[in-house]
């Protein structure tokens, strides 16, 4: 029984099953279509834009824009790269009359001024009047389309209305391209059926299909038909799907540009005009930063940036975005709030300790990633290059209490171009916690700059200085050195010796008998710092010494030179002179400071651990009872074995 079942398996396994579709279509594209194609597309190109700060914007302030503020705005959306200006309703007030005049007689050649207008006659006349002489000019008409708009507010059927659409639109086209006199400008009709994201799909095609026959529009000079969501009111893709409708729906569509004009009463106006885009639309009005009616205008800044981000030129330069900034808030009288995308103050900003790391560490990557040819910008936390919209990278990090050590390196990174290790961060970072603890808030860059300089004595400010010096090789060592040189203390000239089998170790060896100090490297770390001539060796130190209580303690400093032993030197006496500084009673030239005679000798013994008595003599006379102990061990832990029982004096 089973060897029969294995053989009918069998069997059926070698032949390929081959289906018939003797009625359904293989290929079922050809005859059916998802009833919308947006949401497997994807932004590929930049809209038209067009920017109506000067007239929706405008209008919604508390306290409009003066006409100086007008104009520095205008020209700033045409230094940014916009091509379609809506600069005002000409027909409502002589100031907005006015500033369109002076929009047509200031616009570049290829900048098309756009004004708007309601569908009454003289309204019209007035706002062809004010675009006359325009080399490129947009005459805007709304008309009211919703069901809501329509029955509640003027009491009007869709007959109506697209009969008043119609008559509209041939009146403005009597006054401008049939004009022979209206001949020198490049007239372009755009209609707004309001509030197209609740209007009725069907009705809307229907009276646009009536408008666009009235128009007569051309392919080189398509009608503009933009379908604002004037109050949002559904999903985003709600209104991608009522676009693509109106897509797919109206005739003609080589000679119809399609526009989107979304508030963001649900805060998705980017969403809704991203989707729009997906779903069909050429154009995209808004606003910088999203002024605008109620929740304003969608956000021009957000949308291009976005695009920017996805590897898509959006034909927008937000290179200098805070001039953009500047002007925005110096005409809008409203402040960029300090989280809106892109823009807003703290956007590139990481204050957290985690967040932090991940950005240094995703900066150390990208640096490798670069040299080996790969330019593309993958930042954990950052999708974009703050450098591209003009931000410098030491606005990246800030650090307040909450950050951790990474952000106070980086900023000392970025600063003075210093990579500490990680242990000077953990040391650097807790220095950093407790200033901002104690002014209870962040530090600015300059302040950890400074807090670093002084921890560290980064200017190395102190007593002792290295004078004339020189290593040499200990003819009596194997691999032996010996420093010989002076040190300087407050100006006086010491001579000095010291052995070891490098040039720190004999250094530190010199030092230690200097200072009456045992002093050992516990920590070191070096790399270089610029490039070509410039190139220094930073080099950072951590020394350990015994403080007057016979404890075990750590330091660590800083050293810069173009020579790599003297930027360890370096990082060595500055911090002995901070050590000094700070009162550690340290010996220089057989003297201690600050202690009497009976202190002293303790202080020695205890530093010691050897000596009966404080080491006063002269430093040649130190190194040669040290000679005897450091010709056979590692000079850097020099005084770690130095055997006690030679040790008298
Ligand atoms: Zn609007």
């Amino acid at each position: 029984m089973f060897k029969q079942t294995m053989t009918i398996l069998q069997k059926a396994s070698r032949e390929p099953v081959v289906l018939g579709y003797k009625n359904m279509l293989k290929d079922p594209s050809t005859k059916y279509k998802p009833a919308f194609t947006w949401p497997s597309k994807t932004i590929t190109k930049a809209p038209r834009w067009l920017s109506t700060d000067l007239r929706d914007g405008n209008q919604s302030l508390p306290d409009p824009m003066s006409v100086e503020q007008k104009k520095e705005y205008f020209h700033k959306l045409v230094d940014t790269g916009f091509k379609e200006i809506e600069v005002a309703f000409p027909s409502a007030s002589q100031t907005d009359f006015d500033f369109t005049r002076y929009a047509v007689e200031n616009a570049p050649d290829d900048v098309k001024i756009q004004a708007l207008v309601q569908s009454r006659e003289h309204l019209i006349k007035r706002t062809v009047e004010s675009l006359t002489g325009a080399k490129n000019a947009t005459v805007h008409v709304y008309l009211a389309t919703s069901d809501l708009f329509r029955d509640v507010v003027f009491n009007m059927s869709q007959k109506e209305a697209v009969e008043k659409a119609v008559w509209a639109t041939k009146l403005v086209r009597s006054l401008t391209k049939d004009d022979p006199t209206q001949q020198a400008t490049n007239w372009t009709y755009q209609f707004s059926p309001e509030c197209f994201s609740d209007t009725p799909p069907e009705f809307a095609v229907e009276i646009c299909e009536a408008v666009k026959a009235a128009w007569e529009p051309t392919v080189e000079n398509p009608i503009i038909f933009n379908l604002p969501s004037t109050v949002e009111v559904a999903t985003p893709n709600v209104y991608a799907d009522l676009i693509e409708y109106f897509s797919t729906h109206i005739s003609e569509r080589e000679k119809v540009c399609i526009s989107t004009h979304c508030h963001n009463d649900r805060g998705c106006g980017v969403a809704a005009s991203e989707l729009g885009m997906l779903a069909g639309a050429d154009r995209v009005e808004g606003c910088l930063f999203g002024n605008g009616e109620r929740t304003g205008n969608v956000d021009l800044v957000t949308v291009a940036l976005n695009m920017y981000t996805q590897g898509v030129s959006p034909n927008l330069d937000f290179s200098d975005l805070q001039s953009v900034i500047e002007v925005v808030e110096k005409c809008n009288k409203i402040p960029v709030p300090a989280r809106a995308p892109y823009g807003g103050e703290l956007v590139v900003c990481a204050f957290s300790g985690s967040h932090q790391d991940a950005i240094k560490k995703g900066f150390e990557a990208q640096a490798k990633r670069q040299a080996k040819g790969d330019h593309f910008w993958r930042m954990p936390y950052l999708p974009l290059d703050p450098k591209d919209i003009g931000r410098d990278y030491e606005a990246v990090i800030r650090v307040n209490s909450q950050s951790g050590k990474g952000g106070a390196a980086w900023v000392v990174l970025r600063s003075l171009g210093l990579d500490l290790p990680r242990a000077l961060q953990i040391s650097f970072s807790t220095a950093v916690q407790n200033e901002a603890d104690k002014l209870g808030r962040e530090l600015k860059s300059a302040e950890i700059i400074d807090l670093f300089k002084n921890n560290y004595n980064f200017d190395n400010v102190g007593p002792l200085a290295i004078g004339e010096y020189d290593v040499v090789k200990n003819p009596n060592v194997v691999d032996g050195r010996i420093f010989q040189g002076e040190f300087i203390v407050n100006g006086e000239a010491h001579k000095v010796q010291g052995f070891g089998n490098g040039p720190i170790s004999s250094f530190l060896d010199a030092l230690s008998q200097f200072t009456n100090v045992r002093f050992e490297v516990k920590n070191y770390t070096e790399h270089s710092l610029g490039s070509g001539s410039n190139t220094k060796a930073a080099t950072f130190i951590q020394l350990g010494y015994l403080d007057s209580e016979n404890n075990s303690n750590v330091k660590w400093g800083v050293g810069l030179h173009e020579d790599v032993s003297l930027a360890a030197l370096t990082a060595i006496v500055s911090t002995v002179n901070s050590l000094i500084t700070s009162g550690l009673n340290i010996s220089i030239h057989g003297e201690l400071k600050g202690k009497k005679e009976e202190e002293r000798d303790s202080i020695a013994l205890i530093h010691y651990g050897i000596h009966r008595k404080p080491i006063l003599g002269s430093p040649e006379s130190l190194v040669t009872i040290k000679n005897k102990n450091t010709t056979t061990n590692n000079a850097l832990f020099l005084m770690e074995t130095v055997d006690c029982s030679e040790g008298t004096m």
